[in-house]
């Protein structure tokens, strides 16, 4: 039986590089498969993970069909037994039901991943919709972690290093340091996501009470 399922984490949490993981077990069994992705930091068509892979892959848009696609491999006599999404977050609910179609009613296993909640912890849309539809929901085993050490649950924004809390549902960045007025993310635990609290931004509170209490 075929299987729709949802492997979510926080940014940082290795899913980029399960997805390629995932795609190379199956080929490696003979089974043909298509990757995609929406927006990677690599660039467009281009899945990359943090630990060095890279590949090519099928860059979804807004007017990506993936029935049709897989119709049109079907057509032209090549397999497709198997669809890893990644950066899922960025489809739309009706990408994410024509995925569940494929999976119903041509056998097709798909495996999708993706971070459930924006930088204002309300859920993609597109995770929603895989919330709701998927036949298992995996939560990544390799944990981020938050500054001060708890395990890492929300995906904070920042713009030049200071945490934002409103702004356009997608901004493309990494998680890294931004520079002046740059879009960068940091993963924090839930206390630390509501207070605010970037790492940077307990260091200097750390260092101005030194300054206090010195
Ligand atoms: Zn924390």
């Amino acid at each position: 039986m075929a299987e729709l399922v949802f492997f979510s984490g926080t940014m940082d949490s290795g899913k980029s590089t399960l997805a390629l993981q995932m795609d190379h077990n199956y080929g490696a069994r003979g089974r043909a498969g298509l990757i995609y992705t929406r927006g990677d930091r690599a660039g467009s068509a281009r899945i990359s993970s943090r630990l060095g892979l890279e590949a090519g892959a099928r860059e979804v848009t807004d007017d990506t069909d993936f029935w049709s696609e897989v119709a049109d491999e079907h057509r032209d006599g090549r397999a497709v037994d198997h669809v890893v999404c990644d950066e899922a977050q960025f489809y739309s609910p009706e990408q994410v039901e024509q995925l569940a179609r494929l999976v119903d009613e041509m056998e097709v296993d798909v495996f999708a991943f993706g971070i459930t909640t924006d930088f204002r912890t309300r859920l993609f849309p597109g995770s929603a919709r895989l919330i709701e539809l998927a036949d298992r929901i995996e939560v990544l085993q390799v944990q981020s972690l938050c500054w001060c050490g708890a395990r890492a649950t929300h995906n904070a924004r920042t713009v030049g290093g200071i945490m934002v809390v409103e702004g356009e549902q997608v901004v493309i960045g990494d998680v890294a340091n931004g520079a002046a007025g740059e879009v960068a993310y940091e993963v924090l635990c839930r206390r630390h996501h509501m207070r605010r609290m970037t790492a940077d931004t307990s260091r200097r509170r750390a260092s101005s009470a030194q300054v206090l209490w010195g």
